[in-house]
């Protein structure tokens, strides 16, 4: 910055006492004419040229055009680079730092970092601009020093202008980042009750299952599926059907452990990974499950008429390690439809027998 500052401060000398106006003013044309970006390299490096401090870069500068070369930011870095070698590191870092435009970060600070450049270069010409103010000096010079100011602001805005674009451009990538976070809720979610769908459950059990092998724990599972739901359904319609559906969803969904999920799996079955979770405890919360569902009176939301008792089966299984996930969700099932089998509305282990051979 300060290496910068000295540069324009050379090129700001070596201007006092020439017709420093009209080098000023064809420096800027210069940069205009070139679409080249007004920075304060880039100023410097055509006040150079137009001022003939530079007598190399001009030369290198009228071959170019004398070629018709095209003369473009690029070349312009090129040419800082070689012709102010003692001030280019930093913004030759800067410049790294814009050309990483796929990392946003990085462009920002680099901007940030040019924002700074620019307020310095603006401050060293306001000391100049008042120093000139204070001698008797020719009102040609003043008018140069305003112009350089004005060349200032007008890096600042384009810079503020990048900056808003950036800006603008990351809420456009964290919008879209935000709508595929959604779309990938939505595919990982049963809509009728904001449930794990089956997908979900079977991604979560494999994840789950490996924790678990790792030493994560002991892990269980809890089946559950709602008794006699078709005569609900044929008494009260799909519409309550689907009511008692999501009742039982909320139900066992408070009922989780830390870190655990619930999910539907289809129709009225149900299904909850409890991680850290041992058989005994899972039988706690299942019981937990069917004494909630067959406490709550349930009325229906159209003509309040009462719904009767409603109640669930249930099934727990425990992960034996090693196995398939799909072993464990097979013995929690077989354990439900134990509870089907011995009069509904109750909750059922697993078969431990061959458990306790293996
Ligand atoms: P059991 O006690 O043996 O479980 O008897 P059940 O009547 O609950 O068993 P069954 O599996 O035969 O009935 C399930 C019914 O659930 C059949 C189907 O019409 C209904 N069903 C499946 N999906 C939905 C749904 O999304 N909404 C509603 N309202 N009903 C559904
Ligand atoms: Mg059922
Ligand atoms: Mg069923």
């Amino acid at each position: 910055m300060k290496a910068t500052g000295r540069v324009v401060e050379k090129v700001v000398e070596s201007l006092i006492g020439e017709q420093g106006m009209m080098v000023a003013d064809a420096a800027l044309k210069s940069l205009k004419e070139r679409k080249i970006t007004p920075s304060p390299e880039n100023y410097a490096i055509w006040l150079a040229y137009h001022s003939s401090v530079q007598a190399a870069l001009r030369a290198e500068l009228d071959m170019m055009i004398a070629a018709k070369r095209v003369i473009d930011d690029q070349v312009c870095d090129q040419l800082y680079i070689k012709y102010f070698e003692d001030v280019a590191i930093g913004s030759r870092m800067m410049k790294a730092g814009g050309k990483i435009a796929a990392e946003m970060e990085d462009v920002r600070k680099g901007l940030l970092k040019a924002g700074v450049k620019t307020k310095a270069y603006g401050e060293q010409l306001e000391i100049a601009k008042r120093e000139l103010a204070k001698t008797d000096s020719p009102l040609i010079t003043r008018d140069l020093v305003d112009s350089l100011v004005g060349a200032t602001s007008e890096m600042a805005s384009q810079s503020k202008n990048l900056e808003t674009k950036l800006a603008e451009s990351s809420i456009e990538i964290e919008a879209l980042r935000v709508q595929l976070e959604q779309v990938r809720i939505e595919a990982a979610t049963d809509s009728l009750t904001g449930l794990a769908n089956r997908k979900e459950f079977d991604s979560r059990l494999a994840e789950m299952s490996a924790a678990s092998d790792r030493g994560a724990g002991p892990m269980t599972v809890i089946m559950a599926d709602i008794d006699f739901f078709k005569r609900i359904n044929d008494t009260f319609g799909h519409q309550t059907g689907d009511q008692v559906i999501r009742f039982v969803a909320t139900v066992m969904d408070r009922a989780k452990p830390k870190g655990g999920i619930v999910a539907r799996l289809g129709g009225e079955e149900f299904a909850m990974i409890a991680p850290m979770t041992d058989r005994k405890t899972a039988m706690s919360i299942a019981e937990k499950i069917r004494q909630a569902v067959e406490g709550k009176r349930l009325v229906r939301r159209a003509s309040n008429e009462d719904l009767g008792k409603i109640t669930v089966s249930l099934g727990v299984s425990q992960r034996r390690p090693g196995e398939k996930p799909t072993d464990m969700v097979e013995r929690a099932d077989a354990a439900l439809y134990a509870s089907k089998r011995n009069g509904r509305n109750r909750v059922s282990q697993e078969e431990l027998t061959k458990a306790k051979a293996a």
